[in-house]
């Protein structure tokens, strides 16, 4: 892919880069080495002011950033100056609550024969990100504020379709405070990330991203013997059962699908539906979906923008075309609009059968699948029933229902009656094929953290 910014709403390129050179590349890890050899010697109370310095830039820049990230991938512009917001909160979260997460963990010394044991947290050194396009400022800052104020120093691969937004993120790092080379982007191509991690300076890396680009990543890693997180794609079921308040479901089954114009790994992917209330909920669910304003994403009417790539719209249009072709039934949308602009009406679709692609793939826009179930069991069955395992949402009033969802979804995260969102104050990450390792909370912190344990006899 080209390193370039394309407005999604008219499919203008405004701006392209040249890929850094091996000797440029080099010079960086190099950079980044030297920064953390730096940035180990500081406190963790610095390395807290800094992120606070972050955050307060976020807050100043709010309206220009999110402008940036809207005219690189389409997302609108409230959701963009929402996701600025969201960034400088977790700076301050880490900032706040580092010193309790790094805290050494004294052990029982008596049953170790210790006269003192502990647990002491310590950075690892430079960290590789490969980062997605879709949350361009957040998905860097979740594994940004976190291994900063621990001490390791950060290499983004961003997306390349959001150059500027990776540049801006460097410049921000750079102007709170933070050593030169402790936060650094390469403008480079997938192709380079091998070399990258290959690197012996580079002690680990995580990717947010798809399953080819996980597996890809894996296996370099694998071979290198470092560590990596992977947070990959997710299909996650949104279960109804007969006690949900159906008004609220259909409401937030609304937002939770087409939020971020459909492309977030955690959307509310398959609307899994008991059958006494499928009618019901099926009816005010494509009520909503249809009433959504497709539009220019810098409009404040707008609620759906544009898919931030023409392949990616050519690809959920073939997800739904192949369903239809094979009998299933559009409640609304399916049609892919004419015109500049990648658009896509947001689009219900039932009747899904297995042999369909939609039935167990991932769907990166606003089309919903909707599957009629006849029990709780049943309800499990298909919501277990992908090679995903990221988010899951269940709606039911039913208290003991409400438990056995908490164990029989096969998920990173069961959210019962509301949207699956991430919080810096909770872990996030998948099972299955959504990949592995956390990322947020001090789970998050710690996987690119040394868990020393120190014994003194
Ligand atoms: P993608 O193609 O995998 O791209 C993500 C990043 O990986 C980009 O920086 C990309 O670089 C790079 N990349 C792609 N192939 C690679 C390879 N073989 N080796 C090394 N790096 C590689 O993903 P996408 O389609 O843009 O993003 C959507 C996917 O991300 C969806 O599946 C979504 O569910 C998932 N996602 C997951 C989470 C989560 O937290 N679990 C969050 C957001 C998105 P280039 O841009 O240069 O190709």
């Amino acid at each position: 892919m080209p390193i370039a910014t394309t407005n999604p709403a008219t499919g203008q390129v405004l701006k392209t880069y040249e890929a850094m050179s091996d000797e440029q590349i080099d010079a960086a890890i190099e950079r980044a080495d030297l920064a953390f050899r730096q940035l180990r010697g500081t406190t963790i109370a610095q390395r807290a002011r800094w992120l606070l310095a972050a955050a307060d830039l976020l807050d100043a820049e709010r309206d220009e950033t999110a402008r940036l990230m809207t005219t690189e991938m389409g997302k609108t512009y409230a959701a963009a100056k929402a996701e600025v917001t969201k960034c400088a909160t977790a700076c301050r979260f880490y900032a706040g609550n580092a010193p309790r997460m790094l805290a050494d963990e004294p052990a029982d010394a008596a049953a170790v024969k210790a006269k003192r044991a502990y647990v002491r947290y310590q950075p690892i050194g430079p960290v590789l990100a490969v980062m997605p396009w879709n949350f361009p400022l957040w998905q860097v800052m979740r594994f940004a504020a976190p291994v900063l104020v621990a001490g390791n120093t950060g290499l983004l691969k961003h997306a390349s379709n959001v150059p500027q937004t990776a540049l801006y993120l460097e410049d921000l790092f750079r102007r709170a405070g933070f050593p030169e080379g402790a936060f650094t982007t390469l403008l480079v191509g997938s192709d380079a990330v091998d070399r990258i991690l290959s690197d012996p300076r580079v002690r680990a890396a995580t990717l947010t991203g798809s399953e080819p680009a996980g597996r890809s990543i894996a296996q370099i890693a694998g071979r290198e013997i470092k560590k990596t997180v992977l947070e990959l794609g997710g299909s996650d079921p949104f279960v109804v059962m007969p006690s949900a308040d159906l008004d609220t479901a259909a409401e937030v089954a609304t937002t939770a699908r087409c939020q971020n114009n459909g492309q977030s790994c955690i959307a509310a992917k398959r609307f899994i539906v008991h059958t006494d209330v499928f009618d019901a909920f099926a009816e005010k669910f494509a009520a909503r979906m249809a009433a959504l304003r497709v539009g220019d994403p810098m409009d404040d009417g707008t609620d759906v923008g544009p898919l931030a790539s023409e392949r990616g719209r050519d690809e959920v249009h073939a997800q739904v075309t192949d369903a239809v072709d094979q009998g299933a039934t559009v409640l609304c949308g399916g049609e892919k609009p004419a015109g500049d602009g990648w658009y896509y009406p947001p689009t219900v679709v039932t009747d899904l059968r297995p042999e369909m692609r939609m039935w167990a793939e991932e769907v990166f826009g606003p089309v919903a699948g909707l599957y009629r179930v006849g029990s709780y069991d049943e309800a499990i069955e298909v919501a277990n029933g992908t090679s995903f395992g990221l988010g899951s949402n269940a709606w039911t009033n039913d208290p003991a229902e409400q438990e056995r969802f908490a164990v029989d979804l096969d998920a990173g995260n069961v959210f019962v009656n509301g949207m699956t969102t991430s919080y810096p104050e909770l872990p996030f990450g998948g099972v299955k094929n959504s990949g592995y390792g956390r990322e947020l909370s001090a789970a998050g912190m710690r996987e690119f953290c040394n868990t020393k344990t120190v014994w003194i006899g």
